[in-house]
């Protein structure tokens, strides 16, 4: 049965786990609720498909079946699993897409990596997922592709399916285009994203970057722009953006290019919060603090999420004010992804380095300042340490949202806590109210969290409830509904 809506994302919308020697299906539970929301949209059509990949060691012969039905709450839909090698999926997925595009799309040149790419791969395993996702599609149906590491997917689909109508979102930060076009194969890339009906990003300021770096390859033109609403207007930070075109033409081609910064799952997360056990946990922690403060800082291990230069604010922080000594504790949450990637595993060794460091130049018998945990703690804990935390302090150097802050100021049923958050992550555009800073300042760094650890109660509850109003007016369920409009839009474009 062929699928009015097909999303292109290069995991499966479910774990699969072995259970009595039967693998079984079983939904992804996390906090931010993005596979659940994608999985939503089927509930608007007859038929929806899901194209993800799948490991194989033979993929002309896979030990599985490409081609699942699913029948559940979210609707009818199949999932297509394309069978890729671990070679495979290592050169298009952690050398192509990690060494040489995430460096780039974070604004880390020097970190870029062209050397061991291989470029026919990537570009065969984009062709792969176009070929199944226009198996998958009805006459004039909805292709939606997720993320940059299919990125040349809408030019191929494109030529085999002129039909179909086609929306990209990124869930990174997109850069201008003297950091973009670094990549050398930037035409490509850029060609690709303009056969779409939508481009879509979390924020204006990727939008308006991302067609300054068209404009600078091609002939493209604008043909309408839009301001932005002022709720997304923070004053004073490193990423807002007054205004940005919203329609581009490229070869007679016009492109939508939308924004639409995605939320958390409010009303998942405040049942978690308010469950008894999940009180309970959180006065534990505080129990076990014996008074101190608690700063919590939860990201995965990357360059990008800062951790490195967020220790070495705290070394200076401690080193300056002797009197926080025994009174502040910082439990430094670095979850180590890609082992098998060199760049994280450095960032890891500097972390684990730096850390050990810490403690060991002002810890005592009695106190620690630092307990630095690299496994992944479920979000069940999470959520307690959420609560128990006095301040969460989240400063990438950059980052396309950041939802741990998100979730943070969600979990704060009792309106205290206090956020500071780096200008550099894209849900500070919405979080003003947080103490914003920039972390490549050490004296902004420093005095941000000094003044975190030292605000008072009222001005603390102010600006959480403040924060906890804009973190409920763009929820993760608003975000469907932001995309589904930007979906409903390009009917309309096709059926003019
Ligand atoms: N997370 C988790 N356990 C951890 C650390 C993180 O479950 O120990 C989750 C966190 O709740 C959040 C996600 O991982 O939902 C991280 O999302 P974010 O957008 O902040 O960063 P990303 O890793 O996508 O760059």
């Amino acid at each position: 049965m062929s699928s009015e809506l097909v999303i292109v994302y290069h995991r499966q919308p479910y774990e699969e786990v072995e259970e009595n020697g039967q693998i079984v299906l079983r939904e992804n539970k996390s906090p931010n609720g993005i596979v659940p929301t994608l999985k939503s949209f089927f509930g608007n059509v007859n038929h929806g498909a899901w194209i993800a990949w799948k490991l194989a060691d033979d993929p002309d012969n896979p030990d599985f079946e490409q081609k699942i039905e699913i029948d559940d709450d979210y609707g009818t839909y199949s999932v297509s699993r394309l069978p890729l090698t671990s070679d495979q999926v290592r050169e298009f997925y952690h050398v192509t897409s990690k060494e040489a595009f995430w460096p780039i799309l974070h604004s880390f040149k020097d970190r870029y990596n062209y050397d061991p790419v291989n470029w026919a791969n990537f570009r065969d395993v984009n062709r792969r997922f176009a070929e199944a996702a226009a198996a998958e599609a009805a006459e004039g149906a909805l292709v939606w592709v997720h993320d940059y590491n299919l990125w040349l997917v809408p030019g191929y689909l494109r030529d085999m399916r002129p039909d179909v109508r086609i929306a990209f979102f990124h869930h990174t930060p997109f850069p201008a285009a003297d950091m973009f076009n670094v990549l050398p194969w930037r035409k490509e890339i850029v060609k690709s994203l303009l056969a779409c009906d939508d481009v879509g990003f979390h924020i204006p300021r990727y939008a308006a970057n991302f067609v300054s770096v068209a404009k600078s390859l091609f002939d493209v033109d604008e043909v309408a722009r839009e301001k932005v609403p002022e709720k997304w207007i923070t004053e004073d930070t490193a990423l807002a953006e007054r205004s940005v075109p919203k329609r581009i033409m490229f070869e007679g081609h016009e492109i939508s290019v939308s924004y639409t910064p995605l939320g958390v799952d409010g009303a998942f997360i405040d049942e978690r919060a308010r469950a008894p056990e999940t009180t309970a946990a959180a006065a534990a922690i505080r129990d076990d603090l014996c008074g101190a403060q608690l700063i919590l800082s939860v990201g995965r291990t990357d360059y990008t999420k800062g951790g490195v230069e967020q220790l070495a604010s705290f070394e200076r922080v401690l080193e300056h004010n002797p009197d926080l000594m025994g009174k502040v504790r910082l439990m430094h949450v670095s979850v180590t992804a890609n082992r098998n990637m060199a760049s994280y595993e450095e960032i890891q060794n500097e972390i684990e380095q730096v850390a050990g460091r810490i403690n060991g130049r002002f810890g005592t018998l009695d106190w620690q300042p630092i307990t630095l945990i690299s496994r992944a703690i479920p979000y069940t804990e999470l959520m307690a340490y959420y609560q128990a935390a006095d301040v969460a302090w989240i400063t990438p150097l950059a980052d396309g949202m950041n939802l741990v802050c998100k979730e943070f100021i969600a979990s704060r049923i009792d309106c205290d806590g206090v956020l500071v958050l780096s200008e550099f992550a894209g849900a500070a555009v919405e979080l003003a109210d947080a103490v914003i800073t920039n972390p490549f300042s050490d004296r902004a760094m420093d005095h941000a969290i000094l003044r975190a650890l030292s605000m008072d109660k009222d001005d603390r509850v102010e600006r959480m409830t403040r924060l906890r109003t804009a973190v409920r007016t763009n929820d993760v369920r608003d975000w469907g509904p932001g995309r589904l409009k930007v979906a409903a839009d390009l009917r309309v474009i096709a059926a003019e």
